[in-house]
């Protein structure tokens, strides 16, 4: 006779629930009352993730920026054959010079995924979007190419496809007469989850290097918000309190 098995639950996700109860401890603060503890394992049952960048600008060359921005163009196939300005560009090459010294600095700026963007509170049909994970997004489908968030944007992030569209990448569907913006390179995220790569991190993050970090800044023990911890980081434009999930290093 078959029996109903003991273990509704798949393997890992009973290792996982168990691994949470276990990390539950308590303490007796005062009698009858019991302060609850919850481990890591708990937490990241319940956690929501909040993806970011970690970019160092301390060890980006111009080259090095060069390359992220030629990775995110490859990835997405946006100014396949760069013949125009007024082509749509998700990531550009900033250079910044100290008056006094002159010396030079040069950072990619991209799509800064804000926790409170004005690209998504003026858009009127909706299409400009943040997900749960702090993804801000574009759906080709329902933007209706007025470019409020383009004006919106403090970051200059977003750009109007103005270009006919040829040569288009499965993981990079788009629309000419639409807006778009970096996409944190969300395919890839959706796929990995916190072990994801984006392209712009892989093209500089050769032989060990971390010059462009991701991850998870709900995280606490997460790489990018314990080196944020120990080293600090730059919100661009932080008084405009839009929270941004790209975060500089160096400036
Ligand atoms: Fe929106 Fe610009 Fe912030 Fe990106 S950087 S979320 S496009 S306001
Ligand atoms: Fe481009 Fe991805 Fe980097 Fe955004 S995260 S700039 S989409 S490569």
């Amino acid at each position: 006779m078959k029996t109903a098995p003991d273990n509704p639950l798949p393997q890992p996700a009973r290792r996982g629930f168990l691994k949470g109860a276990a990390a539950v401890a308590t303490t007796l603060v005062a009698p009858g009352i019991f302060l609850y503890r919850t481990g890591q394992a708990a937490t990241s049952l319940n956690r929501q993730a909040r993806w970011g960048l970690l970019i160092d600008t301390n060890t980006l060359s111009e080259a090095d920026v060069d390359a992220c921005v030629s990775a995110c163009r490859r990835e997405h196939g946006w100014q396949v054959e760069q013949d125009s300005e007024t082509d749509a560009q998700w990531v550009r090459k900033v250079k910044l010079t100290d008056q006094g010294s002159g010396h030079q600095k040069f950072l990619p700026m991209m799509c800064q995924h804000c926790e409170n963007p004005p690209c998504v509170d003026v858009c009127p049909t909706g299409a400009s979007f943040k997900r749960a994970d702090g993804i801000v997004l574009v759906d080709k489908h329902t933007c209706i190419g007025c470019r409020y968030c383009m004006m919106a944007c403090p970051y200059k992030a977003r750009s109007f496809i103005h270009e006919a569209l040829k040569d288009q990448l499965p993981v990079a569907p788009r629309g000419k007469g639409t807006v778009e913006s970096c996409t944190l390179c969300v395919h890839r995220i959706d796929r990995d989850g916190a072990n994801a790569v984006p392209a712009c991190a892989e093209a500089v993050n050769q032989g060990g290097r971390q010059a462009i970090l991701f991850g998870d800044l709900n995280d606490p023990q997460s790489e990018i918000s314990l080196r944020l911890q120990a080293l600090g980081g730059t919100r661009l434009r932080a008084d405009m309190g839009l929270n941004p999930g790209v975060r500089y290093q160096g400036l």
